[in-house]
């Protein structure tokens, strides 16, 4: 028994090890992958129930590997954040951001990550990105998740209100998935909340689903905010966040992440009736 342990213990081990080599190298990687040119934004339609017309995008940073191929943000995102490296990756995001504003209609939002978000230069970093751009910041929605948020209000509300000031939108991400959303939401400027996709999914399928997501539509238009629906597979989950109020939908329904050359130019009409 005693020798299965130290078994057990030293494969632990050289399992850690393995994955601790991986993040060095994929950190290592991300800076010569930016030097390169290998991310890009893709971007995903946000669509306004009202009217069926796409009136902007979410930016989504894609990284094909030389060796690798394409890595998800979901992989490469936390290793960049660990390594302080997301500084770097955010800034080139929003820089980009800027100059596909030139080449769409409508506007764009844009993941910030928490580390970024407390960078002491985040915001004049970005103010000086709109001068050497002129982008117009009013075409641009900044999109957090409330771990932004969790200690230091007074600092966090700071940035927001500044942020807010220069002309940018405000957009909670992942609504519902964290711990004291409602508390944020009367603390917090924002304009607009994205219902997670974990509860749109659920959406005729989990008794109560379309409670909680009405609920949340109720609330964010009780407190002024604009609602989207992420995650948007099915012509059911639409139909209800439609008839439910919500403002608008993004998911595969409506159009998956694409290139900014490859838009498609309508949404589908047959989902547009
Ligand atoms: P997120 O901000 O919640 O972005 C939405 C994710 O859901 C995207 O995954 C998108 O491709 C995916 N998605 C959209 N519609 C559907 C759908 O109908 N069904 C399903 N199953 N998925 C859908 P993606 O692109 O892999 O990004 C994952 C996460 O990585 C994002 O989640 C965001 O947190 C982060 N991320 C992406 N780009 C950036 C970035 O530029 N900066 C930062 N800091 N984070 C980013
Ligand atoms: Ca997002
Ligand atoms: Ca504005
Ligand atoms: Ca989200």
């Amino acid at each position: 028994a005693k020798n299965a342990g130290r078994n057990a213990f030293r494969l632990f081990r050289k399992g850690m090890n393995e994955l601790i080599e991986k993040r060095r190298a994929l950190e290592a990687d991300l800076e010569i992958g930016l030097k390169r040119g290998e991310f890009e934004l893709y971007l995903q339609p946000r669509v306004e129930v009202e009217t069926a017309d796409v009136i902007g995008y979410e930016a989504l940073l894609r990284w094909s590997h030389p060796k690798r191929g394409m890595i998800s943000p979901g992989d490469f995102i936390p290793v960049a954040e660990a390594s302080g490296k997301i500084i770097q990756l955010g800034e080139w995001v929003l820089a980009e951001a800027c100059r596909l504003l030139e080449t769409i209609e409508g506007r764009i939002s844009v993941n910030v990550s928490p580390l970024q978000f407390r960078h002491s230069e985040f915001v004049s970093n970005l103010t000086e990105l709109l001068r050497r751009t002129g982008a117009d910041p009013n075409r641009i929605e900044l999109e957090i998740t409330e771990n932004v948020l969790i200690d230091d209000d007074k600092r966090a509300l700071q940035i927001l209100n500044d942020l807010k000031k220069i002309g940018f939108d405000i957009a909670l991400d992942d609504f519902g998935t964290g711990y004291s959303s409602l508390s944020y939401l009367s603390r917090y400027p924002f304009d607009t909340i994205k219902i997670d996709r974990s509860f749109v999914s659920n959406i005729g399928k989990v008794e109560n689903a379309q409670v909680i997501v009405r609920t949340i539509i109720d609330l964010g238009a009780g407190l002024g905010m604009n609602t989207v629906a992420e995650g948007v597979e099915r012509i059911e989950e639409a139909l209800f966040l439609a008839q439910a109020g919500c403002d608008e939908l993004q998911g595969y329904l409506l159009g998956r992440p694409a290139r900014a050359s490859e838009l498609a130019r309508d949404i589908d009409p047959a989902i547009a009736t």
